[in-house]
């Protein structure tokens, strides 16, 4: 029989011996390359082990800081919407915010000034803010699009492909850990998902490995001031994973 084919039976003493100048001859060889400095050889004989990226996936082609990518977008043309726009409203904030306030696109007053949330909607969306012991200036706010839609219409197919690459390396540059997604439009848009807002608020959901909670628009708490106690609701979960961040 070929010795290297023959199966090895516990209790023959012929196999023990073998086992045991085994385990002797690989400690040999461990204790050898230890003392060549060559440690953990197994694991050097196997791919090296990488760190899971972190998310959002901060690839080499990633841009670096918040202006490369204002200086990307440029005075954009990429849609239809820059013929009836002021100005792009790029998006405010802190660029190391643990949390990231994501709204739907400019109103009047954003495209007038150039900042995200700066009308009636934004005032109440400080408010908001401030009511979890946090400013303005330690997140970031941004919308979903640049370019205020004519009318203040919901922002089209095209208009959404074109600008929401720009949201997503502004994220990729901010890696907050939570997003808030601000009315059915930025919660659908972010989740890719046609489920109504009163169904996705409430709870955390994922994206990109971040931790994303949808809730009422704050426009749309100022039509209807009885969904406030949700949206305090939806805030106190946001406060409290933030405060174990
Ligand atoms: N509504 C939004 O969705 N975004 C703004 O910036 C202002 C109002």
């Amino acid at each position: 029989m070929n010795p290297k084919s023959r199966q090895m039976n516990v209790g023959d003493p012929s196999s023990v011996a073998e086992l045991r100048d085994l385990v002797v001859g690989l400690r040999r060889h461990l204790e050898e390359e230890k003392g060549l400095g060559l440690e953990g050889w197994s694991r050097r004989s196997s791919v090296p082990r990488r760190k899971p990226s972190p998310q959002p996936s901060a690839s080499l082609l990633s841009p670096v800081t918040l202006e490369a990518v204002r200086e990307e977008l440029g005075d954009c043309r990429r849609c239809k919407l820059h013929s009836t726009r002021t100005q792009i409203v790029f998006g405010s904030g802190n660029p190391r915010a643990k949390l990231v306030f994501v709204g739907e696109g400019p109103g009047r007053d954003e495209d007038l000034q150039g900042q995200p949330f700066v009308g009636l909607a934004g005032q109440l969306l400080t408010k908001i803010i401030q009511a979890i012991q946090l400013s303005r200036e330690e997140v970031y706010i941004a919308n979903i699009i640049k370019c205020r839609p004519p009318e203040n219409r919901n922002p089209e197919p095209d208009e959404i492909n074109a600008c929401e690459p720009f949201l997503i390396k502004q994220l990729e540059v901010i890696r907050p850990k939570m997003i808030c997604a601000l009315g059915t439009f930025a919660a659908q848009t972010l989740l890719r998902t046609e489920q109504k807002i009163s169904i996705l608020r409430g709870r955390f959901h994922q994206y990109q490995g971040i931790l994303l909670m949808p809730t009422y628009h704050p426009a749309f708490l100022l039509r209807n001031p009885n969904h406030k106690r949700d949206v305090w609701e939806d805030m106190k979960k946001i406060k409290k994973e933030y405060e174990q961040l």
